[in-house]
């Protein structure tokens, strides 16, 4: 991965759905992907993930104390997943600090908690092999504006 200028950097203002965490970070847009792994899907509840991956030293956190949740992959890594303890609202993935030193890590923010959600769209997908076939196409699916 190339280096990125400052200035192709954004602002990303986040919170969790309770309001206890409030996080900040300068974020590259290109950096925003889909992610269609089965943690994904299970933790979310949802056939894929939205996400930007930020470098840690380039995240602040405002208020509140995530929870880390870790998970041991089938290569046997770790994965810290920090969600918040009230609300559930899932914060983001990263490696865990045996692996990747404290403020060296890249933290996966999930981007539906961001109030630049809609000036993230995402630039590529990853774990495909286990992508839903429906998601490539849902927009010839009738849509009404709220619940119908
Ligand atoms: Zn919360
Ligand atoms: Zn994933």
């Amino acid at each position: 991965m190339s280096e990125t200028k400052r200035s192709e950097m954004m602002k990303i203002h986040g919170s969790c759905h309770c309001g206890q965490i409030i996080f900040e970070a300068q974020a590259n847009p290109a950096r925003a992907v889909l992610c269609h792994c089965t943690d994904c899907q299970m933790m979310s509840g949802s056939p894929y993930r939205s996400i930007v991956q930020v470098k840690e030293a380039d995240f602040s956190l405002l208020a509140g104390e995530p929870k880390p949740y870790f998970k041991v992959g089938d290569s046997g890594n770790r994965r810290e997943l920090s969600f918040c303890a009230n609300c559930g609202s899932h914060l983001y993935a990263t490696s865990v600090t045996e692996d990747v030193p404290n403020g060296q890590r890249t933290f996966g923010i999930r981007t539906g908690l961001l109030r630049e959600l809609a000036q993230l769209p995402p630039q590529a997908q990853v774990w495909c092999q286990s992508k839903v076939a429906w998601a490539d196409d849902i927009s010839h699916l009738p849509g009404v504006d709220q619940q119908s």
